[in-house]
């Protein structure tokens, strides 16, 4: 295939999967079936034949409006599916190769059922997150794509451990040290020990600490924390010995970041497959975090280096557009995936162009 040709093709498949990801946006959150029933109007209820179903064109030619009733059709539905099109023709223009493009192709489709899930509901689907975690995961052991598996799975753990203390020790700042919720049997408290044990004696030991003290609760059917403050201020201290000693054996932030993230992926996990608290509100589980596990995913697919450079374009685009759309509760999902996928495809050219404006780089 000619490159201008898979262009096109990419964009043709983008815009059919974009209508596929109307559904899956619509009704994963709703906990419906993405297969059945057959698309209809949300209005009347009138089922969409074939000539209703073609991505873009259907809505342009009915000019938005449902040929049975009349009824509008959000613009949304169009949009969705003309931006995965133009990702797809992107990822095909930039990385022509197979099977890796089948790949990108997902991690695309990926992120943009997140970022449209979380601004309609402000929840990340862990089904669809943790899937994407670990389509990363298996292609690195399969194909050492896109990174080698033990880079990758270290990314994984380190960039969610980095948004998991960035979030644990912002919420210490801001509770002014009082101490948070006790989850059982594992929760925020297992993390900061494991990150505590991890930037003293290193990534394995911080490891085994947290699950040592998850299966602690679970056996005694009790909580056993040490107070966040202690926790947090120890799991601060440790890379400074570490770095201010230099017989000191272990590497402080690794074990910090790897222990912090181990807990809170393999806590999110746990979490996920426990049925949802049913009408008590403070049953709801803090652990829940979507930012964090979305940054294990980011981090199994771009590598720590690059998962940074996107973390600052995601933080720069979402106070720029959040302030100009004025939003107080402001999504998140979408513009770490923005950031991811600018990461994706140019990060090492950012990292490289950035070193090079500071003089040190190659
Ligand atoms: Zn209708």
């Amino acid at each position: 295939m000619t490159s201008a040709l898979l262009i096109v093709f990419a964009f043709v498949l983008g815009a059919v999967i974009g209508s596929f990801l109307n559904v899956v946006i619509y009704r994963v959150p709703a906990r419906k079936s993405v297969v059945y029933p057959p698309s209809s109007c949300p209005s009347c209820g009138h089922r969409l034949g074939p000539a209703e179903l073609v991505p873009i064109v259907s809505w342009a030619l009915q000019r938005g409006r449902c040929k049975h009733c009349g009824a509008s059709v959000s613009a949304r539905y169009p949009a969705v599916e003309a931006l995965t099109g133009l990702l797809f023709a992107l990822a095909a223009w930039l990385r022509p190769e197979f099977p890796e493009l089948l790949l990108i192709w997902a991690f695309i489709a990926i992120l943009v059922a997140l970022s449209f899930i979380d601004i309609d509901t402000y929840t990340v689907p862990d089904g669809i997150n943790f899937g994407g975690l670990f389509l990363g995961l298996g292609a690195a052991a399969l194909l050492a794509f896109p990174q080698p598996f033990g880079q990758a799975l270290d990314a994984a753990l380190i960039c969610a451990g980095v948004i998991a203390l960035i979030g644990s020790y912002g919420s210490l700042v801001v509770r002014r040290f009082r101490d948070g919720k006790r989850e059982y049997p594992v929760g925020l408290h297992t993390l900061h020990l494991a990150a505590m044990v991890g930037a003293w004696f290193g990534p394995a030991a911080g490891l085994v600490a947290g699950f040592l003290n998850w299966a602690l609760n679970a056996r005694t059917k009790r909580v056993w924390a040490l107070p966040d403050g202690l926790t947090l201020g120890l799991a601060a201290l440790g890379p400074v010995v570490a770095y201010l000693v230099p017989a000191w054996p272990f590497d402080g932030l690794h074990g910090l970041f790897i222990a912090a993230g181990g807990l809170a992926l393999t806590g999110g996990l746990y979490w996920a497959f426990q049925p949802e608290p049913e009408d008590d509100p403070d049953e709801v589980v803090v652990m829940g975090f979507g930012d964090v596990k979305l940054a294990g995913l980011l981090g199994a697919w771009l590598g720590v280096g690059p998962f940074l450079v996107g973390l600052m374009v995601a933080v720069v685009a979402g106070a720029v557009i959040g302030l100009a759309l004025r939003e107080r509760k402001v999504p998140f999902v979408p513009y770490l995936a923005l950031g991811g996928l600018v990461a994706f495809f140019f990060g090492q050219d950012l990292i490289g162009w950035y070193l090079g404006y500071l003089g040190v780089g190659p």
